[in-house]
């Protein structure tokens, strides 16, 4: 006989790839009786209702809570305060309160000012996303093997945070607790700043004369490309990213200039012993996340090649 799921009702406030993605996998490992659904624009709500995934597709945020004991807000970062705001009167006592947001601080502050006691928040950040968005970019695969960091403020119940814990881990995901200034340091060098350097490279190629357009789209595939795929990610979550962890980017941005400014005196200088050096260290850090298994070992990340005689898959 199979276990009942953990929780009666979960609401998801948000239904674009993080919302979509939960919904799907919460379903398919039966974490809820009842997975209810809402979101900004009464279009993504007429979407999620087609897409038949979850129970119920509701209009506002303080009916989707509504005798909830699991409410996740899938939002961008700068409307987790608003609507924390908006739902705190409406929540069931003892409820789990959480986010995905991918910074903490700031949304840890915002959200926690709204609250009430009766409730147990735990903020999370599933780290774990592609550069698509919207109802239909989720799927239920997207948090395997993936890490999950919880950010629980001090004297949260550690019953929750282990029932959160329990049903990201049901998710697929490998759980972290850390505090929120810790994660959104980590997050600002490993997602955050390279974020932004994709955004300023294909923003240079893009306005570089002298280099015509179709030029810098025909030769992409020479490292380019890449970039441009990180780039693609939703103006909307990545102008909050930066809006709200602005100190520890420009922490990180700082350090960054610095180490960039030692790579341009080592090519102005013909330095090749400090360019081999750098390079080889990075190399190194590569190797390292595919020996973790956060990443595939095979060339040009797993991508088909066509081959002589043969089309590409
Ligand atoms: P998304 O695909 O753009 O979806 C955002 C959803 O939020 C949409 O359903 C949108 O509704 C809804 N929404 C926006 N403002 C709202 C409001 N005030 N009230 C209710 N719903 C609202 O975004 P996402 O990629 O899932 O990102 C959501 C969160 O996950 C962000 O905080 C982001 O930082 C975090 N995150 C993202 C990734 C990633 O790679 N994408 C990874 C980890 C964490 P409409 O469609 O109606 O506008």
């Amino acid at each position: 006989m199979n276990a009942a799921p953990p929780f009666d009702k979960i609401a998801l406030i948000g239904f674009g790839l993080i919302g979509g993605s939960i919904a799907r996998a919460a379903r398919v490992q039966g974490l809820a009786k009842q997975i209810v659904a809402t979101a900004h624009s009464a279009k993504t709500r007429a979407r999620v209702s087609e897409l038949g995934i979850v129970d119920a597709v509701v209009e506002t945020n303080a009916e989707a809570v509504a005798d909830a004991d699991l409410v996740i807000l899938c939002i961008p970062v700068g409307a987790c305060g608003p609507v924390a705001q908006e739902i705190a009167g409406h929540l069931k006592p003892g409820a789990i309160v959480s986010d995905v947001g991918s910074v903490k601080g700031a949304v840890v502050r915002d959200m926690a000012l709204h609250l009430p006691r009766a409730a147990h928040f735990v903020p999370a950040h599933p780290v774990a996303g592609t550069e698509h968005s919207g109802p239909d970019s989720g799927f239920a695969e997207l948090f395997i093997n993936r890490w999950c960091i919880l950010t629980p403020p001090e004297g949260t119940d550690p019953d929750a945070v282990e029932k959160l814990r329990g049903f990201w881990a049901a998710l697929g995901a490998r759980v972290e607790i850390m505090t929120p200034d810790h994660h959104d340091l980590v997050l600002a060098i490993t997602s955050h700043l390279p974020h932004l350097i994709a955004y300023t490279i294909v923003g240079t190629a893009d306005e570089l004369e002298g280099v015509t357009q179709s030029e810098v789209l025909k030769f992409s595939a020479g490292g380019f490309r890449d970039f441009t795929r990180i780039a693609a990610s939703d103006p909307i979550m990545w102008r909050d990213v930066f809006l709200t962890n602005k100190d520890a980017v420009l922490e990180m941005l700082g350090t960054f200039n610095e180490d960039l400014s030692k790579l341009t005196r080592a090519i102005r200088r013909g330095d090749g012993e400090a360019l081999f050096e750098h390079f080889a260290r990075t190399r190194a850090i590569r190797r390292g996340i595919v020996e973790i298994g956060q990443d595939s070992a095979a060339p040009d990340f797993g991508r088909p090649h066509a081959q002589l005689g043969k089309k590409a898959e």
